[in-house]
């Protein structure tokens, strides 16, 4: 499929040209068509897969085709929501990027920034807004958004939003769009909430996913660490260091790990910054930039902050903690390896972290190697607790990466001994001093 088969406007077309692309991503293939066909959609698409586009594009061709009727009217006709003020920066790009041969005015609005040049802003008029639930309410409550003229809505990372709680804001948000409209809900998982929460905002949808709905891009290669929490630093300044690591996202489950991780790197002589919700919005902006420009090689994230990062070239995630939530790991992941380039997620898991991993095999249905670290003497001994079989409907998307690894779990118990697969590195000077027995099932410092 080529993009000239879509039918879209002569300028968006140039706009395409103009970004270099030549083919669509399988989840433009997918929804681009039903989306100019006025169809509402469920698309369930990984990050990084080009889903901006996949919305963005159809979106913009509707609004130019009615342009004509408009008038001088400026209330916003596109409503698009997103989780984070990241993501509103990155869908508000998408969409300068796009429509930069049209005549159509797009304005993000989000928190963290002060209200009162949005109001100047709004008070010009739009086209376009893209905005996270909650500070778009305060401008409802204030009357400074006038939503009745809204065609399309489109809500980008509808799981994310769930999980921030934005439920409530998203229905007092739909309640002021007018029913005939168009609605196209984006997703990186399709879960039961989602569902439902689908069921009362769209009217017939549509459903497309693209490719397995849980499977990371094909292009990222996925190693998974067996550390104890106190090695995990110097592990990370290891990796950081004898690894070719050109561009490196960090990520923390919490804002004081991201900066404790941060002040350490500097410490031991690793530039870094770190992004999390309680730095602000400019700290953030500048961060993002130096990162973006290669001036800073590491960017130390929490799963929150890095919703909307797009940066091209992230050569390596590394999960210093184990995500709790499946699908962020995912979306952690996803950083890195898009649009069809090569990269690579490590993830380091604690002793106590292996739950958090089984349920990651449970989600994207496959197991996966606890590997040891190059160098690492051997302790990996937790291996020995077999995942619990992924449901039917999951089987479906195994795909095995070591037979050992399978062959390994159909052995008697009795039989097993950990898993270890080590790749042969340098050893690393410090960690040496860190043994245990194997087979132990036991961690040397716990
Ligand atoms: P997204 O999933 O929308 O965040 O997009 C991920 C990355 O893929 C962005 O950097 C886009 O610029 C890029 N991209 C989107 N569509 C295409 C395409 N058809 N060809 C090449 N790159 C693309």
């Amino acid at each position: 499929m080529s993009f000239t088969s879509f039918g879209l406007s002569e300028r968006i077309m140039d706009a395409v040209r103009a970004v270099g692309y030549t083919t669509p991503t399988p989840i433009q293939s997918l929804a681009i068509l039903p989306a100019l066909a006025g169809k509402d959609l469920i698309a369930s698409a990984q990050t990084g897969t080009g889903k901006t586009a996949a919305f963005v594009l159809p979106m913009l061709h509707r609004l130019t085709e009615g342009d004509a009727t408009r008038g001088h009217q400026r209330d916003p006709r596109a409503l698009v929501l997103t989780p984070t003020r990241e993501l509103a920066q990155q869908v508000q790009q998408a969409v300068s990027d796009y429509g930069r041969f049209l005549s159509l005015r797009a304005l993000s609005v989000y928190g963290g920034v002060s209200i009162d040049a949005q109001f100047k802003q709004l008070r010009r008029g739009a086209d376009i807004v893209v905005a996270t639930p909650g500070r778009l309410l305060d401008h409802m409550q204030r009357g400074s958004i006038d939503l009745s003229h809204v065609e399309v809505l489109v809500l980008d990372e509808a799981d994310r939003m769930l999980d921030m709680g934005f439920i409530r804001d998203i229905r007092k948000i739909v309640g002021a769009i007018p029913k005939k409209r168009q609605t196209l809900l984006f997703s990186a998982t399709i879960s039961s909430d989602i569902a439902s929460m689908a069921a009362n905002i769209l009217n017939d949808p549509q459903t497309v996913e693209a490719g397995e709905r849980h499977n990371p891009a094909a292009t990222i290669e996925q190693h998974f660490y067996a550390v104890p929490k106190e090695r995990k630093m110097d592990l990370l300044v290891h990796a950081i260091q004898t690894e070719s690591m050109e561009s490196v996202l960090v990520f923390s489950r919490t804002k004081h790990g991201a900066d404790k991780i941060t002040k350490r790197l500097d410490q031991r002589g690793v530039v870094a910054v770190a992004i999390h919700s309680d730095r602000t919005q400019g700290q953030r902006e500048r961060a993002l930039e130096s990162f973006r420009r290669g001036r800073v090689r590491v960017l130390v994230a929490t799963d929150i902050a890095a919703r909307g990062i797009d940066v091209t070239g992230i050569s390596h995630v590394i999960n210093f903690d184990v995500p709790l939530y499946a699908e962020d790991y995912i979306h952690r992941i996803g950083r890195t390896g898009r649009a069809g380039a090569t990269g690579s997620a490590i993830t380091f898991v604690g002793s106590d972290e292996q739950q958090y991993l089984r349920r990651i095999e449970q989600f994207i249905g496959r197991r996966f190697t606890l590997q040891q670290y190059p160098g690492m003497p051997a302790v990996t001994a937790f291996s020995a607790v077999p995942a619990e079989k992924p449901r039917r409907s999951e089987q479906m998307h195994i795909q095995p990466k070591s037979h050992t690894r399978e062959n390994y779990h159909k052995r008697p118990r009795s039989k097993k001994a950990p898993i270890m697969t080590a790749r042969k590195k340098k050893p690393i000077g410090k960690m040496e001093s860190f043994s245990s027995s194997v087979g132990e099932q036991r961690w040397s410092n716990h």
